[in-house]
């Protein structure tokens, strides 16, 4: 069995990002930015942003992160986005989600400029992508579609089964499965045999936030196996799948962590220097 190893992945790619950045700024004499707003103090979003932040630097980019308490008014983010969207020096723009409760989410996203929607999240982009055309995709499924392509170069037919149709993971992912001509099927809470739509697939991801909820016996031997879930249990982080039982079976899966995870923020830095390339070709 193959262990995808996201962390070894995800470090090649900031490596290729790092020396396209460098390029970049000798044919542009500029880097590309990032621009990340942060609402609030939640944990988590605190740690995403700090790590978001590393990593740009890491690449060369141009990294900043704008903060603002919990308080504040929807209108000020809002300004500020319009101000982001005018400014040159900022290729990529990213509002750390979840929002306060005051702040309309969808409205956030719908202020940012789609061609420095970095997330993949602007109905512009989503549109484009299930259209097939050239559009930033959502960091977690883009990275997804990266391991996937690593372990089998050519998807021409296979059969696709995606646990989860959130609009963050499960939808995407299924659009980039598509455009690689797998016969894709999209599985959900309201699935009547899931175990039988999972035995079908030569490439499963599951995102779906139940932990180890994919078994062994729900697999198909030499399966690709992506699992995109990050759930705290009493032994630990564990994924959507039961790792033990499906590395018996599977042809390749990702561990949690260390799979999917470390994937998510390179897709980001990739994003940020895709915008730029677009910006500087328009
Ligand atoms: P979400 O928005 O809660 O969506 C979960 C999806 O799973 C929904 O479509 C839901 O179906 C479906 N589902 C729920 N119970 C199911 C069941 N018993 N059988 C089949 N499908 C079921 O979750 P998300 O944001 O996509 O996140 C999924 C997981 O990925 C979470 O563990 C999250 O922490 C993790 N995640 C990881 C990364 C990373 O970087 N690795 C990034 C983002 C998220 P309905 O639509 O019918 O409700």
């Amino acid at each position: 069995m193959i262990l995808i190893d996201g962390k070894k992945a995800a470090a090649e790619l900031r490596q290729e990002l790092k020396e396209e950045v460098s390029e970049l700024k000798k044919k542009y004499n500029q880097v590309p930015g990032l621009t990340v707003i942060l609402i609030g103090d939640l944990t988590p979003s605190q740690i995403y942003v700090r790590n978001k932040e590393k990593s740009a630097i890491e690449v060369g980019l141009k990294s900043d992160v704008i903060r603002y308490p919990d308080s504040v008014e929807e209108k000020t983010v809002l300004g500020k986005i319009e101000e982001l969207n005018k400014d040159n020096s900022v290729s990529g723009i990213l509002v750390q989600l979840p929002l306060p409760k005051h702040i309309d989410k969808q409205k956030v996203i719908e202020a940012i400029d789609p061609a420095k929607d970095v997330d993949g999240f602007h109905p512009m982009n989503v549109g484009n992508l299930s259209s097939g055309y050239e559009s930033s995709i959502p960091c977690t499924p883009l990275g997804c579609y990266l391991l996937i392509k690593k372990i089998e170069p050519n998807l021409n037919g296979k059969k696709a089964v995606v646990v989860g149709r959130s609009n963050l993971n499960g939808k995407p992912m299924t659009q980039l499965l598509l455009k690689e001509n797998c016969t894709v099927t999209i599985t959900h809470s309201k699935t009547k045999d899931l175990k039988a739509e999972c035995l079908e697939g030569d490439i499963i991801v599951a995102a779906v936030g139940i932990p180890e909820l994919v078994k062994g016996d729900w697999v198909k031997k030499d399966a690709i196996v992506i699992d995109v879930g990050i759930n705290k249990t009493e032994k630990g982080i564990v994924g959507d799948v039961a790792f033990d039982e499906v590395s018996k079976v599977a042809k390749a899966l990702t561990p949690v962590p260390g799979g999917v995870g470390p994937m998510t923020i390179a897709c980001l830095l990739k994003n940020t220097i895709d915008c730029f390339k677009r910006s500087q070709k328009n």
